[in-house]
């Protein structure tokens, strides 16, 4: 059973809410503040996805996703925003959002959204891991290492990397990233999608300055071999190994 947290203030949607995901077979905690949010987080038992409300009455709801992702890293966050400024949509998925769902939004579509992120987390696959270069990524501890040093990425940014390496040297268009890595039935704007490559950019370039920095070379002389991931205008986007041999280690 997957246990949802919802951090909400409005008691109305909390009750709704907590009421539905429980119906629909969920482990619900409920949160109505951010303070009762870091307590539940702190001391519960994992949580596997949290819808949070971004307007709470005690804390940034931005600051809060922050402080949920650090001490939750596995764990997917839905954010739900009155906030229609796509402005704060980006934030919140820079503070460490997996997603957002803004008001007023049926209970129907939460459901839905929940029971997707949920089946992906544990969807299965037919091989245990891709290596690119010096870059590893294992399927089974889920985890993904650049000359062994761990490459901390979100649950998104993971399964976003592994839809891309399915079919490196290949161009994935921006509809399938979606449906794959966030909803089959998508109809959002898709400015989550290029804020997640960003930041994939962004950490797998980080983790290379450090695997550099441990070897104590100057930066770019340590020959990390990586990836990129190449965008294609209009269309979407390709992951491009260091060489073009793309190894697959197939399931045991
Ligand atoms: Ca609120």
């Amino acid at each position: 059973m997957a246990h949802v947290l919802v951090v909400e203030d409005d008691p109305t949607i909390a009750r709704e809410l907590g009421t539905a995901l429980t119906a629909d077979g969920h482990a619900v905690s409920v949160a109505n503040d951010g303070r009762t949010a870091m307590a539940r987080i702190g001391t519960g038992p994992g949580t596997d996805l949290v819808l949070l409300d971004l307007g709470l009455p005690d804390v940034d709801g931005v600051e809060l996703c922050q402080r949920i992702r650090s001490s939750q890293p596995g764990s997917v966050i839905v954010v739900l925003t009155a906030r229609t400024d796509p402005m704060d949509v980006v934030v919140g998925l820079e503070a460490g959002a997996d997603d957002y769902l803004t008001k007023p939004f049926t209970l129907a579509v939460i459901l839905a959204r929940v029971r997707a992120h949920l089946r992906r987390s544990s969807v299965s696959d037919d091989t245990t891991g891709y290596t690119f270069g010096d870059l590893v990524i294992d399927l089974r501890a889920r985890r993904c290492l650049l000359r062994g040093h761990p490459v901390v990425l979100r649950a998104k940014e993971f399964e976003l990397l592994l839809r891309l390496a399915r079919e490196a040297g290949a161009a994935v268009s921006r509809e399938s990233l979606m449906a794959d890595v966030w909803d089959e039935n998508w109809f959002g704007s898709t400015k989550t999608l290029d804020v997640h490559v960003a930041m994939l950019r962004r950490r797998l370039a980080d983790a290379a300055r450090e695997v550099e920095a441990a070897a104590g070379t100057a930066p770019g002389r340590a020959g990390v071999d990586l990836p990129s991931i190449t965008t294609l205008r209009g269309y979407g986007y390709r992951l491009d190994p260091p060489d073009a041999e793309v190894a697959t280690t197939e399931r045991r």
